[in-house]
């Protein structure tokens, strides 16, 4: 790597797009559950790729680093790592996570399944206990408005629960919200069709279990009407896309072209989405999704299992076509006690700033760009980049 440029790089103050940190709770106060809306342990045992296990030398490393500072507030992880701001994808926020230093990202799946998801939820072991979290999340969405049932038709469901939640999550300082729907279904949200989707809901709105094609058709309705919703209210959509997590995932669920439909949906241009975890490792079908006008991706998670080596190359093949798309991120998550979001956010950073650092090299080194563009690039996925499309404050849209 060059080595001026490995420095500029190290010196940038990165902005995450993706992580759960937790608050900064006392001890002998209940546990934080609120990082995930769903969280890995509440899979069976999965294999996990080795580069993710706590086990290995980096997470080893990268723990005896981070405790050994004995960080004293959240805000204090995020200088170790050389973050400047983290974007939060957590339920609620609370003590220790507050602007300017973390931002919210809400989570909108339990909008989308107001109904009995029994069908849904026995087709694997994973989703068993999914759809239940789903079912208590909006539970919580509904009491924190003050309303105790689902109305009786799908248009007041939208205007009474839909909006007005994620008016309160816009309220609250969202900046996005997050789909973890390829965790239940496949990321194919087709164009829906009215009609049966308001059939579907008042039919079953009060009692029953709806068959598991009515139930999608309402789903992909839903998907858009909260995608739509949150574009207007300013909020992006984040939406997971990897191959992970749990035995019984769905990974050509989660092939990022399933969600070209909804990209092409003219009503919802705009609204900004974003493929959260950059859709890995199918990053060739994330990079023709960025000829859209309102996609992005980011490379969270990514710098914890890919070697910088292999995330290089993702990383100069995007540069080279959608410069202004690209997002850091590190999806920082809570582990246990063998697997801290401190120890992540460091591991994962780490290893983006040495892949942006060998991609733009290499880009330098065979003539593609000039060493000031280099820094320009470097600068603009760990940082302006993420200003410009949440519009936080001295984001230049870059070139
Ligand atoms: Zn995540």
């Amino acid at each position: 790597m060059d080595s001026s440029l490995e420095q500029y790089i190290a010196a940038i103050k990165a902005i995450d797009n993706h992580a759960h940190p937790l608050l900064q709770v006392a001890t002998g106060t209940p546990p934080d559950t609120d990082s995930d809306a769903l969280p890995l342990d509440a899979l069976p045992p999965m294999t996990l790729p080795t580069r993710l296990r706590a086990e290995h030398p980096d997470w080893v490393s990268a723990m005896r680093d981070t405790k050994a500072r004995a960080f004293k507030s959240p805000s204090e992880a995020l200088d170790f790592a050389g973050i400047d701001v983290m974007l939060a994808n957590r339920i609620s926020m609370g003590p220790g996570l507050a602007p300017p230093r973390f931002l919210w990202v809400s989570f909108v799946d339990a909008l989308m399944l107001p109904l009995d998801g029994k069908l849904e939820s026995a087709r694997t072991p994973d989703t068993r206990s999914l759809y239940a979290l789903e079912t208590k999340l909006l539970h919580r969405y509904m009491h924190d408005l003050g309303v105790a049932k689902l109305p009786a038709t799908l248009d007041d469901y939208v205007k009474t629960i839909v909006t007005p939640t994620l008016e309160r999550q816009r309220r609250n300082g969202a900046v996005a919200v997050k789909f973890e729907a390829a965790y239940l279904r496949a990321l194919d949200f087709d164009d829906p069709d009215p009609g049966i989707a308001k059939l579907v809901y008042s039919r079953f709105a009060s009692g029953g279990t709806p068959g598991r094609a009515e139930y999608k058709a309402l789903q992909d309705y839903l998907f858009r009407v909260i995608a739509r919703e949150a574009g207007r209210l300013g909020m992006s959509v984040h939406i997971h896309c990897t191959d992970i997590a749990g035995s019984f995932y769905s990974v050509r669920g989660s092939d990022p072209y399933l969600l070209e439909s909804a990209f092409n949906d003219s009503t919802l241009r705009a609204t900004k989405f974003v493929i959260i975890h950059g859709g890995w490792p199918l990053v060739t079908h994330t990079l023709s999704l960025m000829s859209k006008g309102n996609v992005y991706a980011d490379i969270s998670m990514t710098g914890m299992v890919a070697e910088p080596r292999e995330l290089a190359n993702t990383l100069r093949m995007w540069l080279n076509e959608y410069p202004d798309r690209v997002l850091f991120g590190t999806d920082a998550f809570d582990g246990g006690k063998d697997q801290s979001w401190q120890a992540g956010a460091l591991i994962a950073t780490n290893s983006a700033r040495r892949a942006l650092g060998l991609a733009l090299t290499g880009m330098m080194r065979d003539g593609v760009i000039t060493r000031e563009r280099a820094e320009q690039l470097a600068r603009m996925v760990l940082r302006e980049n993420a200003l410009a499309l949440y519009g936080l404050g001295g984001g230049k849209a870059p070139g």
